[in-house]
């Protein structure tokens, strides 16, 4: 069974909110103490087309999350009724399930907001792999982690697929109470880089092998600081990193800071889709604008590009 220092739930520094609790006591920000708890491990087919092609990602929607963001997007899973909805599993009862839905996924597995249970997917995959499951694996996360735990799982993780949110501390500590976000999440990403590079390696049935994809949720009311966000990863990554920029915002039913209570305007979304493409990007997805479709991840609306 693999051992690492940054694994121990008595001190959590799982994440890089770095609260240093002890979670076989008490919760930590993110909400969860040490047995995992789950919404769903399910067959999802909303994740960019490299990742789901035609079955599918076999996905783990971990429960609970560490940032809380005002806005979320699933916020059921997230923060709302997480013991009605959501459930404890063994590791055992994990590895299981994951296996069943193997059986019609294609053959990728994906962690989802795995931050706060990060320390599990060493011991999940070594049982898989004993086992003769050798899924990819896609670590599905909003990029405020721990470095020292990415480069524990470099052996374990395929492809990182980080939600790359904020660049101003302004904003991150509005809506998400963590105003160093761009400045952990930045080197978070810098560590998924040296691990993966800008080189996206898919199979002769074009699903992702190994690699880095970069997500960006567009938010209304912070176009400027989404080009702030892709200006950075210009510059300090490279352009030809596959990105995703996303329009699916939509605001909940709920009080919502500053602009976040309606949709993208098309001024926002084609400011920085402009701005993108300015910027020499031109490998990954860019969402359609369609405020008809107020549901979650679907890249059926995306546009592939790769000049
Ligand atoms: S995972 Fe992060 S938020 Fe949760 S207790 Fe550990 S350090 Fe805190």
């Amino acid at each position: 069974m693999f051992m690492n220092g940054c694994f121990d739930l008595k001190n959590c520094r799982l994440c890089a909110r770095q609260c240093g609790v002890n979670r076989y006591e008490t919760n930590g920000f993110c909400r969860c103490g040490a047995s995992p708890m789950v919404a769903s491990v399910c067959v999802h087919k909303g994740e960019e087309p490299v990742l789901s092609a035609y079955k599918g990602v076999c996905n783990v929607f971990f429960a609970h999350c560490n940032l809380q963001c005002v806005f979320c997007q699933n916020i059921d899973i997230s923060q709302n009724s997480v013991d009605v909805s959501c459930r404890y599993y063994t590791v055992d009862q994990l590895v299981e399930r994951i296996k069943e839905v193997l059986q019609t996924s294609e053959n990728v597995l994906g962690f989802v907001s795995p931050s706060h249970y990060a320390h599990l997917i060493p011991t999940i995959m070594d049982i898989l792999h004993a086992q003769g499951f050798n899924p990819k694996v896609v670590y599905n996360t909003n990029a405020y982690d721990s470095v020292e735990v990415l480069q524990a799982l470099e052996s374990y993780v395929d492809v990182y697929l980080p939600d790359f949110k904020y660049y101003s501390p302004d904003l991150s500590y509005r809506y998400s109470k963590a105003a160093d976000y761009f400045s952990k999440a930045s080197k978070a990403i810098k560590e998924m880089y040296r691990q993966k590079g800008s080189t996206l390696i898919t199979a002769d049935d074009g699903i992702a092998q190994s690699g880095l994809i970069i997500r960006h949720l567009m938010l209304p009311g912070c176009a400027n600081d989404s080009m702030d966000v892709l200006s950075w990863i210009a510059e300090n990554l490279s352009v030809n990193v596959h990105i995703s920029l996303m329009s699916q915002y939509f605001p909940l039913d709920k009080p919502l800071p500053d602009s976040l209570n309606r949709f993208l305007s098309d001024e926002e979304y084609n400011r920085v889709v402009d701005y993108f493409y300015d910027l020499g990007f031109h490998r990954g997805w860019v969402q359609d604008l369609d405020r008809e479709l107020t549901y979650k991840p679907d890249f059926d609306r995306m546009e592939a590009f790769e000049r």
